[in-house]
């Protein structure tokens, strides 16, 4: 059975800080999924003369093995790895990167009820410049902070001990959206007081819930 939707049951008077993953959180996850299991295999295998099956089998393997880790996020990383201009590649499919539905609308609701709104992302600097650009969403956060910055990744609990140094935010009374339940559990044994998955990250992707923690489908279920 597919779990049942968990509601998110916290009032906003209970927050200060909304903090906000970007990819699968906000940015439909599609283009993160295509880019990186069909076109970058796609020119991996033209440039290597293998075939696209092959290319994508090694990939994924190379994948796997930095999962979790800021190795996997860092552009310069696979460049380098791959001999290929990924950032240049990720200029180039840039139009399928897009807002999920209610996004903007719950951004400046957040805004109007005096939140302080933080992006916080283990995407590279370059990806995060690529996507700011294409979607116009940076004017609405207080603060934008890439995990390279705090040298750890979400998924690591220390990465939220330093991000409080940073931010200064009072854990117990912040909330986090993301669609990575590996990255819930850390902020969650940090102390993070209330946790949110997004149940749908890709807009080709059935929604899936979360036995763990409170989801929602779209942002527009917190707008009240
Ligand atoms: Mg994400």
């Amino acid at each position: 059975m597919p779990p049942t939707q968990i509601k998110p049951t916290f009032s906003w008077s209970q927050i200060d800080t909304i903090l906000l993953d970007m990819d699968g959180t906000l940015l439909d996850k599609y283009f993160d999924d295509h880019f990186w299991e069909e076109y970058v295999p796609k020119i991996f295998a033209e440039t290597n003369d293998l075939s696209d099956e092959e290319a994508r089998k090694i990939l994924l393997q190379r994948y796997q093995r930095v999962e979790s880790t800021l190795q996997w996020c860092d552009l310069d990383y696979w460049s380098k790895q791959l001999d290929l201009d990924i950032p240049e590649l990720k200029y180039k499919v840039a139009h399928l990167i897009k807002v999920h539905p209610y996004v903007t609308d719950f951004l400046q609701y957040a805004r109007s009820i005096n939140k302080t709104v933080c992006l916080v992302t283990n995407a590279h600097s370059k990806t995060l410049k690529i996507k700011m650009e294409k979607t116009a969403l940076g004017s609405h956060f207080d603060r934008i902070v890439c995990a390279e910055e705090m040298g750890y990744a979400k998924e690591q609990p220390e990465f939220w001990n330093k991000l409080e140094r940073h931010l200064g935010y009072d854990k117990t009374r912040t909330l986090l959206a993301d669609d990575t339940e590996k990255v819930l559990r850390s902020a969650n044994q940090y102390g993070i007081g209330f946790l949110l998955f997004v149940a749908r990250p890709s807009s080709r992707i059935p929604v899936k819930f979360s036995r763990e923690f409170p989801s929602i489908t779209y942002f527009n279920e917190l707008i009240t």
